[in-house]
């Protein structure tokens, strides 16, 4: 017998129909035996709708009626589920986060848990074997008492603090895909399901553009060494053998990992956006002239070149910042235009940024400069590089993006054969 926690997003529970096929994959887990906690989002689409409705209400509104509005997409879904499971014969029951409670800062819009009380949980499975089923995605001010939401996809993150709370044996993470590949499935054919990935590998994966699960719930998985496990919750309850192993992928420990391939897996983004500064005065003090401003308004920078200068004046340096915030972070350096001192800014939306991510870079040398060779043999030029323990990443033209990922899937081995 053994805890768990099932987390179906929004696609998994788009009508009945789906709710119906999840209440079946609950009422598995319970018959062979297990204690469950089942977090789900709100039904696809739905969050989306009630954050245009906000928008459409009033263009800036207050952030704490924001959350009201938005956590309810779970709570519809929770009472749903509940109500199938019991007409299952499956007992179950629903809660919303300030019932357990689950306690945040008051961060709306992005809160962050603090607590989460478990206790009432683990009574019920050991008295009565009752399923809990929990809304995603919300919490409640631990001083307030307002109602507070995760962030977009925050769900995933409930899902692995409720698993830490209980003490959970593994957190499902049931999708609309059947696990982690080692790049995107579409945009490469040959991508591979990996069996299992470590939580640094995962974190930078999902960091760097890989969208199966919130950064955060990655985070927190590693923290609390929480396994998580990322499966399809469109395979048919009935369909699962509950001898065999199941398929999907273990985010774990990288001590769970026997074998450490070089590269795991490449993620890619195009939502980067490159500003270069040209003639940039070379001297103490520049660097904190562009990028306090930057930090200030809170602008995120992430990759960062500068050249060393031959004349000891001037030099150019180019940095990315995410491409929805290009046009302001723009209008920050025009604006420290004086204290900074350059000649002019040029930028671009159209780059990509593409990483290659793995443990056993930690150990082995020359694995960009690999990448470097076959790029250029390629002929894709690369405008910016940034390196750290596991991972390296690659500024490019967007336009070649698809060539540069299928290369190097190719040249680090992780083609399916
Ligand atoms: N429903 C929320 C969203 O769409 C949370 C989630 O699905 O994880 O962002
Ligand atoms: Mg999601």
């Amino acid at each position: 017998m053994a805890r768990l926690v099932m987390k179906f997003g929004g696609t998994s529970v788009a009508d009945l129909d789906h709710i119906r096929n999840v209440a079946r994959h609950v009422k598995r887990e319970v018959e062979a035996g297990h204690d469950v906690a089942v977090v789900v989002s709100a039904m696809a689409g739905v969050t989306n709708q009630l954050v245009q409705w906000c928008r459409d209400a009033a263009p800036l509104h207050d952030a704490r009626e924001y959350d009201a509005v938005v956590a309810t997409g779970e709570e519809v879904t929770a009472g749903l589920l509940a109500i199938v499971l019991e007409g299952m014969e499956v007992n179950a029951r629903s809660w919303q986060g300030w019932q357990l409670p689950i306690l945040t800062d008051n961060a709306h819009g992005s809160a962050r848990i603090g607590d989460i009380n478990g206790a009432e949980l683990i009574k019920r499975f050991k008295e009565q074997k009752q399923v809990a089923v929990i809304a995603g995605f919300q919490g409640v001010h631990k001083d307030t008492g307002r109602i507070t939401t995760l962030g977009r996809g925050g769900s995933d993150t409930s899902a692995v603090a409720i698993a830490a709370a209980i003490g959970a044996d593994r957190c499902d993470i049931y999708t609309d895909v059947d696990g982690v590949y080692t790049t995107d499935p579409r945009l490469v054919p040959k991508a591979r399901r990996l069996d299992k990935i470590a939580f640094e590998e995962m974190l930078e994966l999902a960091s760097l553009g890989a969208k199966v699960m919130q950064v955060r719930s990655v985070e927190l998985g590693m923290l609390h060494n929480v396994r998580i496990f990322v499966r399809s919750s469109f395979e048919r309850p009935e369909d699962i053998d509950p001898v065999k192993p199941p398929a999907g992928t273990l985010i774990c420990d990288e001590s769970e990992i026997m074998e450490h391939q070089v590269v795991t897996g490449i993620a890619f983004s195009k939502d980067e956006a490159q500003i270069s500064i040209r003639r940039v005065q070379d001297k103490p003090g520049v660097a904190a002239a562009i990028f306090g401003p930057l930090s200030d308004a809170n602008i995120n920078v992430d990759m960062i070149v500068q050249n060393v200068s031959a004349d000891g004046k001037t030099t150019d340096l180019t940095f990315t910042v995410p491409s929805s915030d290009y046009e302001r972070a723009n209008a920050v350096i025009k604006k420290a235009r004086d204290a900074i001192g350059y000649d002019v800014v040029d930028g671009s939306t159209d780059v990509a940024k593409i990483s290659v991510i793995g443990i056993g870079m930690r150990s082995h040398a020359g694995v960009a400069a690999r990448a470097f060779k076959a790029l250029s043999e390629r002929n894709i030029n690369i405008r910016a590089i940034t390196t750290s323990e596991i991972k390296f990443s690659v500024l490019i033209d967007a336009e070649y993006t698809e060539l540069a990922v299928r290369t190097l899937h190719a040249l680090y081995g992780l083609d399916k054969g």
